[in-house]
């Protein structure tokens, strides 16, 4: 391939909406856990396209099935069966113990799905002023109107959003217990807050939702669209917290890279909703829901109980650096979703290591966040640590000269 950085460069500054602030590098193929550059540069790649491809890249499985789908049927919509849906469907109810699903394309979209299913629920009832959602201090649900109601930043210049939304400081159980009332319809949280800086929830927080939810009959929904599907080295990191979820949000890994979200609904729930109340086009399509099925399949077949074991390897490893290095205030995080936080700017640490060949990323301006593929090995991660121990060597030699 001919194309240089600064071409694309140059062509995009002209003609994408500058929603983005990139990093200095352009990709043109992948393989497992590497990345390649128009260059030809090898990268070890712990961003995974933010926790979405998560078999790695190109991995021949997934490969062969979405080839063989594109070349016999991509897209039919909602208007007709295919057998895929059903596949994907049976395979996440068994994991989330969630009996029924509505496919989206994304993760936005399936938190949305979980809010207007959370509302559709209350209006069956006749609870027609349950209308209020309880959120979390530095949660992040996405950027639609209606996850972004639900998301603590980026919101300003939209408003005004859908209400009534209470935010609450996940560090206080005790304000949980006060926001959540008969008027709640429901509580959304994330079982370990990702973009917000990779923060599981306390199991007091956590228990402080079940017994809102117990008192007052408010629906609680998990968004694990980035803590699910093994990620955590669990199906669901919201069962490890004793949490009981009555819809769950999913997305990133689910398709292994192609964009496909879910929300998974309990049965009393689904049973308020009828035909013609959500849709989507491209929901659900053949080639979404047999990678999903796929993936899914991997997922039950050994590849939770591997991210246990190299998640245990990469904890182990990060807390022996944090020993190293006075910077690194305190690792957080579960299974292959790992977070660094400093007592600085994570933006040197991120470019020093993008330019020694290791790709991770920074949340909340002090974390360095870790997502490698759920496939990844314990040599890839050693790797990677060394490429780490490295960074944080040099940034302090900066610091002192
Ligand atoms: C990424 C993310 C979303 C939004 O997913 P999109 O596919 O970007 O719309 C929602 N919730 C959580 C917890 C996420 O991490």
């Amino acid at each position: 391939m001919n194309v240089t950085l600064n071409d694309i460069r140059e062509r995009e500054s002209r003609h994408i909406v500058q929603t983005y602030k990139r990093q200095p590098v352009a990709f043109v193929r992948g393989r497992g856990v590497y990345l390649y550059d128009v260059d030809g540069r090898e990268y070890l790649d712990f961003v995974t396209g933010v926790g979405v491809a998560a078999l790695g890249h190109a991995h021949p499985g997934l490969t062969a099935v979405i080839a063989d789908q594109a070349a016999t049927l991509i897209h039919t919509s909602n208007l007709y069966y295919h057998p895929f849906q059903a596949d994907a469907a049976s395979r996440l109810a068994e994991l989330s113990g969630l009996p029924r699903v509505f496919f989206c394309n994304s993760g936005a979209e399936a938190v949305e799905a979980c809010l207007k299913f959370a509302r559709r629920f209350w209006y069956t009832k006749g609870e027609r002023d349950r209308l209020g959602f309880v959120a979390v201090e530095g949660a992040f649900s996405g950027r639609t109107m209606g996850a972004l109601s639900v998301t603590h930043h980026y919101r300003e210049p939209f408003g005004p959003l859908i209400g009534p939304v209470t935010f609450v400081d996940p560090s206080k159980p005790e304000d949980l217990a006060r926001a959540v009332t008969s008027k709640t319809a429901a509580v959304i949280a994330e079982p370990i807050i990702g973009e917000g800086g990779v923060r599981p929830m306390t199991p007091e927080f956590a228990a402080a939702i079940n017994e809102a939810c117990a008192r007052t009959g408010a629906l609680y929904i998990a968004d694990e669209v980035q803590t699910g599907l093994g990620r955590t080295g669990y199906p669901f990191y919201s069962k490890v917290l004793g949490l009981r979820p009555d819809l769950i949000s999913v997305g990133k890994a689910l398709g292994g890279g192609i964009p496909i979200g879910a929300a998974l609904v309990s049965e009393n729930i689904a049973q308020t909703i009828s035909a013609g109340d959500h849709g989507s086009t491209y929901g659900g399509n053949l080639l979404g829901t047999r990678a999903a099925a796929f993936v899914l399949e991997q997922l039950t077949n050994g590849l939770i109980d591997h991210v246990k074991s190299v998640g245990a390897h990469l904890e182990r490893r990060l807390r022996a650096l944090q020993l190293q290095h006075q910077i690194i205030v305190e690792v957080r995080g579960a299974g292959l979703m790992r977070g660094l936080q400093l007592d600085v700017d994570a933006a040197p640490i991120i470019d020093g290591a993008r330019e020694r060949g290791l790709l991770v990323n920074r949340t909340d301006e002090r974390v360095v966040r870790l997502l490698p593929p759920l496939v990844t090995e314990v040599s890839e991660i050693d790797r990677a640590v060394e490429i780490l121990d490295g960074v944080f060597s040099a940034v302090r030699q900066e610091v002192k000269a």
